[in-house]
C-alpha cells in the first residue's frame, strides 16, 4: 500500500498536506513517503521467508542519499549499475560488502574503485569483462568475486526498452554458453568465483516470464554449485507495479477498466517463485528498484495556463519532460490528479504538458482530467522511481528539489538547483 490519500478534501503523502509542500518548497517537486518505502521493503522480505535471501536495492530507480538511507536501515544490500551509485551508496551508510556491480561497460576506473571497495560481486556481462576484471584485479594483488550475468532468452512481455533478457539484448551472457565461461573463469588466478545471475526486464506485471526464467536457470545453477561452488543465485528485479488507478487503489488491485489487466502482486510473485527456489538451497538475491519506490513517490507540478485551441485543450504546468521523462521515454503512465480534491468538477479532455521545447514533453494526451485552473497544483502520481534519477538540465531547467517525508514530517532531501548552480561547472574566461 502507499501512502498517498485525500483527508479533508486535500491529498496528502502519509500526515503531510501536498499543497503545504508545494507552497512552502516550490514546484516542480519530488515527493517520496518513507513510510511506503519501508513497507514496501518489509512485505518484499516476509514474502521471501522461507529462502536465504538478500534484497538488493537497484539504486538506479531511485539514488538520494535519503531513500539508499532508509533502505540501509532497513538491512538491505544494494545492486548498482555505476562507480558513482557505489560513491552514493557508501555515502549514505550502505555496506559495499553487500553490493553486486551489474552493467555492460565497466570502465577501468569503475573496476579498481569497487575492488577496493571490496564488493560482493561484479556481474559480469561479457566474456573480454571477465578478462578485463581479472587483469586488473591482478594489477591490484586482489581477487575480484564475479557472478556471470545469463541471458535466459525469455520474454519479458514489457515495454521492448526496459526488456532484458532476450538474446537481440545487450545484456548478459546466452545461456548455452554460460557453463564455458564458468570454465574459463575457474582458470583465472585472481576470480573468485561467487555467483549467477539474471535480470530479464523491468515493469513486469505477470508472474509467468519470472517462473520461465528460474526454470529454465534451474538445472545451471545445480550444475555451477557442484562445479564452481557458487553461493548465490540472483534472479534480478522488474517487479511492475501499478501505474493506473494507483491513486484509488494503493497498488494491489485492479487496473482501470479501459485495461482489464491485474498487477502483480507481491503474494502471487512470491508463491510463484518461492517454490521453485526453495530446493535450491542457495542464497538468492534479488534486485528490485520500481517494486519499493516507484509508488512512493510523486512529482508536484503547478498548472502555468489552460490554452484552448480548436483542436485541443492543453494544460500547461511547470515540471517537464527533463523532470520526468518516463512519458516521453516509454510511453510510461502517470496518473494525474488535484491536490484539491476534484468531486464535483466537471471532466475534460486534455494534453498535460510541460514547458520544454519539444512535442514529445508530454505527460498525458487526451486524458479525461478534472477541469484545472492556473495556480492549482496537481501531482504526477507514482513518479518515485527513475523519476528524478532520470531528470536533466535540459532548457537549461534547474533540477526539481526532493521532500522525504514521515509522519507529519518533512525534510528537504535534496535542494533546488539555483540559476548558479546551472553554470558553476563551466570554465570561462571571463
Ligand atoms: C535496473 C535493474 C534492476 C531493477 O529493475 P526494476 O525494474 O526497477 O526492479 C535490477 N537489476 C539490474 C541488473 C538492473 O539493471
Amino acid at each position: 500500500m502507499h501512502s498517498f490519500h485525500y483527508q479533508r478534501g486535500k491529498l496528502t503523502c502519509e500526515s503531510y498536506p501536498l499543497d503545504k509542500a508545494a507552497e512552502r518548497y516550490g514546484t516542480p517537486l519530488y515527493v517520496y513517503s518513507s513510510q511506503t518505502i519501508v513497507d514496501h521493503y518489509k512485505r518484499l522480505d516476509q514474502a521471501l521467508h522461507e529462502l536465504h535471501h538478500e534484497i538488493c536495492y537497484a539504486v538506479k530507480a531511485n539514488s538520494n542519499l535519503a531513500v539508499i538511507r532508509l533502505l540501509a536501515e532497513q538491512g538491505a544490500g544494494f545492486d548498482i549499475v555505476s562507480g558513482g551509485e557505489l560513491y552514493r551508496t557508501i555515502k549514505a551508510g550502505g555496506n559495499p560488502a553487500k553490493c553486486t556491480f551489474a552493467g555492460v561497460g565497466k570502465s577501468r576506473e569503475e573496476i579498481e574503485y569497487a575492488l577496493r571497495c571490496e564488493v560482493l560481486s561484479f556481474n559480469v556481462e561479457s566474456e573480454q569483462e571477465l578478462s578485463a576484471i581479472n587483469e586488473i584485479a591482478k594489477s591490484l594483488n586482489k581477487r575480484a568475486p564475479i557472478a556471470i550475468r545469463v541471458n535466459p532468452d525469455v520474454s519479458a512481455n514489457t515495454h521492448k526498452y526496459i526488456s532484458t533478457g532476450k538474446t537481440e539484448n545487450k545484456f548478459g551472457i546466452a545461456i548455452d554458453r554460460v557453463p564455458e565461461v564458468y570454465q574459463r573463469a575457474r582458470t583465472f588466478t585472481n576470480i573468485k568465483i561467487r555467483g549467477v545471475q539474471m535480470h530479464i526486464g523491468s515493469q513486469i506485471t505477470e508472474s509467468r516470464p519470472f517462473v520461465q526464467a528460474i526454470e529454465k536457470m534451474l538445472p545451471l545453477v545445480h550444475k555451477l554449485k557442484s562445479d564452481s561452488g557458487i553461493e548465490f543465485f540472483s534472479i534480478g528485479g522488474g517487479i511492475g507495479i501499478v501505474y493506473r488507478g494507483s491513486l484509488e487503489s494503493g497498488d494491489e488491485v485492479w487496473w482501470k477498466q479501459d485495461e482489464p489487466k491485474h498487477a502483480l502482486t507481491i503474494q502471487e510473485y512470491a508463491s510463484a517463485t518461492v517454490p521453485l527456489l526453495k530446493g535450491l538451497q542457495i542464497r538468492v538475491l534479488l534486485e528490485p528498484g520500481r517494486f519499493l519506490v516507484g509508488n512512493a513517490g510523486v512529482l508536484l507540478s503547478r498548472v502555468l495556463y489552460v490554452k484552448r485551441t480548436p483542436a485541443k485543450t492543453f494544460v500547461i504546468v511547470d515540471a517537464g519532460m527533463n523532470d520526468l521523462i518516463r512519458p516521453a521515454l516509454y510511453q510510461g503512465y502517470h496518473e494525474i490528479v488535484p491536490v484539491r480534491e476534484s468531486k464535483d468538477r466537471p471532466l475534460t479532455k486534455v494534453d498535460v504538458v510541460g514547458p520544454v521545447c519539444e512535442s514529445g514533453d508530454f505527460f498525458a494526451l487526451d486524458r479525461e482530467l478534472t477541469e484545472v485552473e492556473p495556480g492549482e497544483v496537481l501531482a504526477l502520481m507514482s513518479a518515485g522511481a527513475y523519476g528524478f534519477t532520470m531528470a536533466s538540465n535540459y532548457n537549461s531547467r534547474p533540477l526539481p528539489a526532493e521532500l522525504l517525508i514521515s509522519g507529519t514530517e518533512a525534510k528537504i532531501v535534496r535542494r533546488r538547483q539555483s540559476y548558479a548552480d546551472l553554470i558553476s561547472m563551466e570554465l570561462t574566461d571571463g
